[in-house]
C-alpha cells in the first residue's frame, strides 16, 4: 500500500482534528527521519502522513523553573542551547548535521529500540512530556511515557507537543558508547544529573539507553552514591548494581552480552568525570 494523502496542518487544533477523524489511518510524521525509512521499506503502512512542521510546536518556552521545549524543536536547535548542557551533549552526539536538522526532540522519544540518545538524558533530568488530544492537555513524568518495547501511554488520538525541562543546578554527564566515535547508534547511552552539598552526593539520577525496552533509570547504581563522596569504592558499587539493572537485548550493533559488560564500563565513566570535576571544584573553593 502507498501513501494516499500528506497532510500539513497549520495549527495544533487542527492537527489535533486531523488526528481524531482518521484515527489509526493516519500517521504523524514530525522530522521524518525514521518514520519515512519505515514506510519505503514496507514495514509502516500508513494511509495519510501528517507532517507536523507547520503546526506551531517548535518554541523553547521559559516559565517557572522549566524550560518548555516544543515537540518539533530540531536536534541541531538543541546542540545550541547553553542552558541546557545535557541536552545540547545529547545531541550532538545523535545522528550526523543533516539528521539532526530533520530530527525532532518529540520524535526521539520514539525511537525504535536502542532507543533515542536525547530521550535518555530527558529521562536524567526528570524531564515531563504534555501530551493533547480531543479531551485536551495532560502532562506525565517522561519515565510513564514508555509502557514497553515500542509501547507507550500516548493514547492513539494523542500527540506529545512539549516537553518540561527542569532547570536546577547540578552536575550532568553524557557518555555515548557506540562502535564508531561519531554518527552512530548506540551499544549502550549513559546520562547523569548529580546534585551535591560540598563533597557528597545528595541525589542522583542515572539513565541508560539501548539496555532495556526503552530508556531506564539505573536505581540501585543511584542508590550506590547518594549520600557519598563519590569515591573509587562507590563507583565500583555502582557499577556492579547496574549490571543487575539492565534488560540488554541483542541487535545489529551488538550482543546482550557485550551490552552487559560495557554498561558497567561506561557509566563508571560518567561517574569519574563527574567525580573529577567536582574535585576541581571543591580544590577551587
Ligand atoms: C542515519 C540515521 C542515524 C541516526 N542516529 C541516531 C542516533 O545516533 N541516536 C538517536 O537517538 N537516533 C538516531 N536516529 C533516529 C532519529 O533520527 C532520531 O531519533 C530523531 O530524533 C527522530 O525524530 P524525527 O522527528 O525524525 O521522528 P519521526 O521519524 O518523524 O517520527 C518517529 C516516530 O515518532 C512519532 N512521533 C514523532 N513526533 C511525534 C509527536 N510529537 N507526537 C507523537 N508521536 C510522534 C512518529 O509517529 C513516528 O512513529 C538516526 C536516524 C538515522 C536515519
Amino acid at each position: 500500500m502507498t501513501v494516499a494523502d500528506y497532510v500539513l496542518p497549520h495549527s495544533l487544533p487542527e492537527a489535533i482534528d486531523l488526528l481524531r477523524r482518521h484515527g489509526p489511518r493516519l500517521l504523524v510524521m514530525a522530522g521524518g527521519t525514521v518514520a519515512i525509512p519505515l514506510i519505503n521499506e514496507g514495514i509502516s503502512q500508513p494511509e495519510i502522513v501528517m507532517g507536523l512542521r507547520r503546526a506551531g510546536l517548535d518554541r523553547f518556552e521559559a516559565t517557572d523553573g522549566e524550560l518548555r521545549v516544543g515537540a518539533m524543536t530540531t536536534l541541531t536547535a538543541l546542540t545550541g542551547r547553553a542552558d541546557l548542557p545535557l541536552l545540547a551533549e545529547a545531541a550532538r552526539h545523535t545522528a550526523s548535521w543533516p539528521i539532526r536538522n530533520l530530527a525532532t526532540i518529540g520524535g526521539n522519544l520514539f525511537t525504535p529500540p536502542p532507543g533515542g540518545d536525547v530521550a535518555v538524558a530527558l529521562l536524567a533530568l526528570d524531564a515531563q512530556v504534555t501530551a493533547t488530544g480531543p479531551r485536551g492537555e495532560r502532562t506525565l513524568p517522561i519515565g510513564d511515557l514508555w509502557t514497553g518495547f515500542m509501547t507507550t501511554a500516548l493514547a492513539s488520538d494523542e500527540l506529545v507537543t512539549s516537553i518540561h525541562v527542569p532547570i536546577r543546578s547540578g552536575q550532568t554527564a553524557f557518555h555515548k558508547f557506540g562502535r564508531k566515535a561519531a554518527n552512530t547508534p548506540a551499544v549502550v547511552t549513559v546520562a547523569a544529573w548529580l546534585a551535591w552539598d560540598g563533597d557528597r552526593v545528595t541525589e542522583a539520577r542515572i539513565a541508560l539507553g539501548a539496555v532495556g525496552p526503552h530508556p531506564i533509570r539505573a536505581r540501585a547504581a543511584e542508590a550506590a552514591i547518594v549520600g557519598t563522596p563519590l569515591g573509587i569504592d562507590t563507583i565500583g558499587a555502582a557499577a556492579a548494581a547496574v549490571v543487575d539493572e539492565i534488560e540488554p537485548f541483542t541487535d545489529a550493533i551488538a550482543t546482550d552480552w557485550y551490552r552487559r559488560r560495557v554498561a558497567p564500563v561506561v557509566l563508571r565513566r560518567a561517574l569519574d568525570e563527574l567525580a573529577g570535576r567536582a574535585a576541581k571544584e571543591v580544590a577551587a573553593g
